[in-house]
């Protein structure tokens, strides 16, 4: 079944970045050049962005569970009558329904306080619509040669008075490392806490961050800044080392989406074992020395 991503771009003096959406893979890009949307307001995005689903009519809308994702999202869907799965971190389509021509999506978010995921179904509403945890898709290769349709699309103001007036942006000073955009993180879990500095030193040799379990955050041994997880960072590097992490599902719904996870634990049931990709059952104390070793000689 084929299904066709359109992209709405929403601002002011925005016309050329139409083509941008179509090379990151969007099909068709609806844009929404008005001067009213020149910031983020949530009165005229909101506005507009209704506007634009009942003219297009699509079958599921997506957005990033980002600030004003999250802010943006539920109000459209209120005003659609539409169902809206907050901060999902995984997305599938219903492949029975599929058959029949049917994009049903099978939406899985945290629930009851993360201890559980859970899956949830839109069957009668349309658009399905759901806010996306950033960095759950890994994103495709850009490619400039991808053309595609662009549509203007002119929003009728029912009331251009703003209810609310932004006077001023204070922009947010970030410390220290950002872990979200590391191509290399090695991950620390209660198993690492007493050789944090082997930990340290593997991701050091190999040009990465280190980042950390809630265990290693809680006791006190890394900042909250690093933690991954549900209730931490979503990440998705090239490449994620787990020290001595058990594999909890709240710590793998942030790293499940590296492109290659090694994990090195001394269980050899430690759920984390499941989702790696190369598994090396043993003592840190012992295979990390060994590891910093063989990436040394392999550099020779
Ligand atoms: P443990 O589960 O204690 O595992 C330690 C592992 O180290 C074990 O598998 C052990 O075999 C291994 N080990 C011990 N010594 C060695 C050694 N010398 N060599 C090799 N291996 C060794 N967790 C997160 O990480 N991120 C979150 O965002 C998060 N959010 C949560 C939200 C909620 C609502 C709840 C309820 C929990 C959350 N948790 C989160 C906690 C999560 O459930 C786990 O408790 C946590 O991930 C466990 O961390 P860990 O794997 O480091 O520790």
């Amino acid at each position: 079944m084929n299904f066709q991503v359109v992209g709405v771009l929403l601002g002011h003096n925005i016309k050329d970045k139409a083509n941008d959406v179509i090379a990151h893979g969007a099909d068709k890009v609806i844009v929404v050049d008005d001067a009213l949307l020149e910031g983020y307001s949530t009165q005229f995005y909101a506005d507009a962005l209704t506007q634009v689903i009942n003219s297009f009519k699509p079958d599921s809308f997506l957005t990033g569970a980002t600030v004003l994702g999250r802010d943006l999202a539920p109000r459209v869907a209120a005003r659609l009558n539409a169902g809206l799965t907050a901060d999902a971190t995984k997305i599938e389509i219903d492949q029975e329904k599929a058959k029949d021509g049917e994009a049903l999506l099978l939406v899985t978010r945290p629930t009851f306080g993360g201890n559980l995921f859970g899956t949830i179904v839109c069957p009668d509403t349309r658009p399905q619509m759901a806010t996306i945890r950033p960095n759950v898709f890994s994103m495709d290769a850009v490619d400039a040669s991808r053309t595609g349709e662009v549509v203007e699309f002119t929003p009728e103001w029912t009331d251009t008075d703003p209810k609310v007036i932004v006077k001023e942006v204070i922009a947010k000073v970030v410390e220290g490392v950002d872990i979200t955009k590391a191509d290399i993180l090695v991950g620390a879990g209660r198993g690492a806490e007493d050789c944090l500095d082997m930990v340290q030193a593997v991701a050091e040799e190999l040009g990465g961050e280190l980042c950390a379990s809630r265990a290693v955050v809680d006791d006190g041994f890394a900042d909250k800044a690093i933690q991954v997880g549900q209730t931490g960072k979503t990440v998705g590097p090239k490449l994620y080392i787990a020290c001595g992490i058990s594999g909890a599902i709240q710590h793998v719904a942030g790293m499940s989406g590296s492109d290659t996870i090694v994990a090195i634990n001394k269980d050899p049931d430690a759920p984390i074992f499941q989702i790696a990709d190369y598994s090396v059952v043993g003592d840190l104390k012992l295979v990390i020395p060994a590891l910093i070793k063989e990436i040394k000689e392999s550099r020779k």
